[in-house]
C-alpha cells in the first residue's frame, strides 16, 4: 500500500522506538512522523569549530581545545575535581562534582583534549562545569562536526541523542513523502516564502557552514516561513475559538433602561464622555443574542465600576442575574460597599460570596443565588465554583482580570442556563498594547475608557534614594499631622511567599510606629483574615488611620480619595505595570498627590529606565508599551502565555508589523476554506505544550 502522508506513519515504525519511548512521545503529542518533524529545535550548538577561550562569552556553549596544566581533588563541602587547562589565549577551570578516579588520572599535565560545555565567566577567570571531554589520543578523530547541532525541547529521560536519531530517520521519510504545504500558493508567492518541506529540512539539518546567527534570525528563509505560518495559525485559532464561543446564543437584554436612568439620577457626578461611549458599546452587545466577549480597558481611576454597574442594571432589568467577580476579597468587599448603596436605593437584591464566609452566611448566599432572589452577586473566584448554582445568570463581569484565560472562561459556560452562553465583560486597568491586543486578545472585542473623570490632578512622581529615608519620614509626618492627608507605604519583596512578605510589612510598620509616634499606623497584608483586612481598610477609609503599611495586596482597585502620598519601597523590584497600578491608589482626590519611589542601591540599567519612565508619564498606555519593550509579552499574557499562546518562532513584539495583514488573511480563510483553517491550527497547536527547556 502506498503511503500518502507522514501522518499515517506512526513513530514506532522508526528504529529504536519501543512502547516506552512511544509513550513518552505521545505525552508530547507526537504520534506520527509529521508530528515529530514539527517538533523543531529550540536552538543550536556549534560543534563545527574550536573557539579560542578569549573569544567565548559568559553562558555560551562552546567547543574548546586545551592542554591540561594540573588537576586536583578539593575536599570542601563537596568533593570536587578541579582541572586547570589552557589554550593560547587564556586558561579555564573544569569542575567535576561526580567523577571517577580513572578520570582524574587521565587529566594529567600536558594532556591535550577537546571540551564542550557552557563557559562561565567570573571576572577574568573562566569555568566549565562537567564538560564533555574528548581526548586527543593518537587514534581519535576530532569531535568536530560538519553542521550545527540542533537542540530539541524535551522531557525527562529523553536525551538529545535520541531526538537527533529520530529526526534523522524521519527526514529520510520526508524526502519520500513530503508533508502537505498548507499555505495556499498565492500566499507563498505574496509573502515570498520557502516551501514547508525545505524549511523543515533546513531547521533539523542546517546546511554545512550555516552560521548560528542565521539560524536564529528571522531573516533566515526557513524561520521566516515558520513565523508566517505560526502567526497565521495563531490568528486562526483565536478567531475559531471566538466562533466556537459564539455558537451558542446568549440572552437578549433589551429594555427601557429605567434602572440605568434611576442610577444616573442618584450619582453626584455625570459620567464622562468615554464612560458613556463604552457603556453604549456594551449595551449594544447585550441587546444581541450573540454572546458578548469584551475587554474593557481603562486606566486606574477611569471609573470602570460605574460602567460595570450600568451594564449590570441593563441585565437585571431584563430579569437576569449578574455575577461580578473581583480578584481579591478586599476588592470584592469594596465593590460590595459601593454597590450596596446603589442597590438599596434601586431595590435590587444583592448576595456576597467569598471563600471565607461562615457556613451559615454561605448557605444563605447560595440559597439566594439558586432561587434567583439575588439579582446581583458579588464575590471572588468562589462565584464560579461547582456548587454554586445560579437561577438565571446572564452576564458575568470579571474585574481586574485581563489574565482570565480561555479555560476559565469556558468554566463560566457551566453557569449559564442550558444551551446558553453568558455575556462576558472583563475589565482591566492594565492597558494592553495594541500589538498584543491584536494577537493574544484577537478573540475579544475591546472597549477603551481613554479619559479620566474631571478634576483629577496628575500624580507627581519623585525618585529618592533610600539613604534619604529621614527626609521621607519628615514628609510623611507633615502630610499626616499638618495637612491631614493619608499615606500609603508599600513594601515590596521579591519573595513569592505571602508569609515572608507579611512579616516584612509587619517589621516596617513597627519601625514606622517608633519613628512617627504621633501618626496612627495600620497594617494590611495577605495573611490577615478577611474580617481583619476589611476592618483595617475601613479604618483607613474613614480616616481613623494616617498611614497604611501594605504589601502589594492593595495593588488594584482600592479607593481612598484623601490618601495623597504613596511611598513605594524598593520600586526597582516591580514591573512598570505594577508600579503604575500602585500609584493609581493616590491622585483620586482634588489635591495634588505624590508618589515617592524609595529606591535601593545599586540600580540595574533596566530598573533605572523603569523609574525614569514612571517619573515622566502617568499615561497607562505609554507605560504598557514601554513595559512590553523592556520585559516582553509575558506579563501581559499571564495564562495565555502557556499553551494557548506559546509562539516558538514568531515574536509578537518584533513581528508586530505582520499582524494586521495576517489577521485579514485569517478571517478570509475561515470563511472561504474552514477545513484548511482547521488543519493549520491542528498542525501548529497540537504540538505546543508547556515543554520544559532541555
Ligand atoms: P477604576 O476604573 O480604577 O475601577 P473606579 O471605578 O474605582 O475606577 O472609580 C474611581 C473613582 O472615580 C471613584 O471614586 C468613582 O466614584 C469616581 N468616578 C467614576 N466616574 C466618575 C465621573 N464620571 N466623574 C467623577 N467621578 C467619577
Ligand atoms: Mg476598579
Amino acid at each position: 500500500m502506498a503511503l500518502t502522508s507522514l501522518t499515517e506513519i506512526e513513530v514506532d515504525s522508526l528504529k529504536g522506538v519501543g512502547p516506552k519511548l512511544k509513550e513518552k512521545l505521545a505525552k508530547l503529542r507526537i504520534e506520527n512522523l509529521q508530528d515529530l518533524l514539527f517538533h523543531l529545535p529550540l536552538r543550536y550548538e556549534d560543534r563545527t569549530k574550536v573557539k579560542p577561550l578569549i573569544e567565548t562569552r559568559d553562558g555560551e556553549r562552546a567547543m574548546i581545545r586545551v592542554t591540561v596544566q594540573h588537576s586536583q581533588v578539593q575536599y570542601g563541602k563537596r568533593r570536587t575535581l578541579i582541572c586547570r587547562a589552557f589554550d593560547q589565549t587564556a586558561s579555564i577551570d573544569f569542575r567535576f562534582f561526580h567523577f571517577m578516579a580513572a578520570q582524574q588520572k587521565k587529566l594529567q599535565a600536558g594532556v591535550e583534549l577537546y571540551a564542550f560545555g557552557e563557559v562561565r565567566r567570573f571576572g577574568r577567570s573562566l569555568q566549565m562545569v562537567h564538560p564533555e571531554i574528548t581526548y586527543l589520543g593518537a587514534n581519535q578523530a576530532a569531535p568536530l562536526l560538519d553542521s550545527l547541532t540542533p537542540i530539541y525541547p524535551t522531557t525527562e529521560g529523553l536525551h538529545q541523542a535520541s531526538w537527533r536519531n529520530l529526526q534523522k530517520q524521519a527526514l529520510v521519510y520526508l524526502t519520500k513523502h513530503p508533508v502537505k504545504d498548507l499555505l495556499p500558493p498565492e500566499l507563498i508567492d505574496k509573502w515570498q516564502l520557502m516551501g514547508i518541506n525545505e524549511a523543515l529540512l533546513w531547521l533539523h539539518q542546517p546546511p554545512k557552514h550555516t552560521a548560528i546567527e542565521d539560524l536564529s534570525s528571522d531573516q533566515s528563509p526557513a524561520i521566516k516561513r515558520l513565523i508566517y505560518e505560526e502567526l497565521l495559525a495563531q490568528q486562526l485559532s483565536m478567531q475559531l475559538q471566538r466562533q466556537r464561543f459564539q455558537q451558542d446564543s446568549a440572552f437578549v437584554m433589551r429594555n427601557k433602561g429605567e434602572l440605568v436612568q434611576k442610577l444616573l439620577a442618584l450619582l453626584p457626578f455625570k459620567p464622562t464622555k468615554a464612560q458613556r461611549r463604552v457603556v453604549s458599546e456594551i449595551s449594544q452587545d447585550l441587546q444581541s443574542n450573540r454572546p458578548m466577549l469584551r475587554l474593557l480597558q481603562g486606566d486606574v481611576g477611569a471609573g470602570k465600576t460605574l460602567v460595570a454597574a450600568l451594564c449590570a442594571l441593563q441585565a437585571i432589568e431584563s430579569g437576569f442575574q449578574v455575577a461580578l467577580m473581583a480578584p481579591t476579597e478586599i476588592l470584592a468587599e469594596q465593590h460590595l460597599n459601593s454597590f450596596k448603596a446603589w442597590c438599596d436605593s434601586l431595590e435590587i437584591e444583592l448576595a456576597f460570596l467569598v471563600g471565607k464566609l461562615k457556613a451559615a452566611q454561605r448557605r444563605e448566599s447560595l440559597a439566594a443565588i439558586q432561587s434567583g432572589q439575588a439579582q446581583l452577586v458579588i464575590g471572588t473566584h468562589a462565584l464560579f465554583q461547582e456548587e454554586v448554582a445560579y437561577h438565571k445568570l446572564g452576564l458575568a463581569i470579571i474585574d481586574e482580570q485581563h489574565r482570565f484565560g480561555v479555560k476559565q472562561r469556558l468554566a463560566l459556560k457551566n453557569k449559564a442556563p442550558e444551551n446558553k452562553q453568558l455575556h462576558q465583560l472583563m475589565m482591566t486597568a492594565t492597558p494592553i498594547p495594541r500589538t498584543l491586543a491584536m494577537t493574544a486578545y484577537a478573540d475579544m472585542d475591546l472597549s477603551i475608557i481613554d479619559e479620566l473623570p474631571p478634576g483629577r490632578t496628575p500624580v507627581k512622581t519623585i525618585a529618592i534614594s533610600e539613604q534619604k529615608r529621614d527626609q521621607v519620614m519628615q514628609r510623611m509626618e507633615d502630610a499626616c499631622l499638618h495637612e491631614k492627608r493619608q499615606v500609603y507605604w508599600v513594601c515590596t519583596l521579591i519573595e513569592e511567599s505571602e508569609e515572608i512578605q507579611s512579616q516584612a510589612a509587619e517589621t516596617t510598620a513597627n519601625l514606622l510606629a517608633e519613628q512617627l509616634p504621633n501618626c496612627r499606623i495600620g497594617l494590611i497584608h495577605g495573611r490577615l483574615k478577611s474580617e481583619q483586612k476589611q476592618m483595617v481598610m475601613q479604618q483607613f477609609k474613614n480616616g481613623r488611620l494616617d498611614i497604611l503599611v501594605a504589601t502589594t495586596v492593595i495593588e488594584v482597585g482600592v479607593d481612598v480619595p484623601n490618601a495623597s502620598l504613596m511611598i513605594i519601597e524598593n520600586p526597582e523590584r516591580l514591573g512598570l505595570a505594577q508600579l503604575h497600578q500602585l500609584r493609581g491608589r493616590v491622585g483620586r482626590g482634588s489635591v495634588e498627590s505624590h508618589c515617592l519611589l524609595l529606591y535601593g542601591h545599586p540600580l540595574s540599567d533596566n530598573a533605572k529606565s523603569r523609574i525614569q519612565i514612571m517619573r515622566e508619564t502617568n499615561d497607562g498606555f505609554q507605560i504598557a508599551e514601554e513595559d512590553l519593550r523592556l520585559r516582553g509579552p509575558g506579563e501581559f499574557l499571564g495564562t495565555r502565555q502557556t499553551g494557548e499562546m506559546a509562539l516558538q518562532f514568531a515574536d509578537i513584539v518584533k513581528n508586530s508589523a505582520l499582524i494586521p495583514e495576517i489577521q485579514t488573511v485569517a478571517k478570509a480563510m475561515i470563511s472561504q476554506n474552514p477545513k484548511l483553517a482547521q488543519s493549520l491550527c491542528k498542525r501548529w497547536l497540537g504540538y505546543r505544550h508547556e515543554l520544559g527547556d532541555v
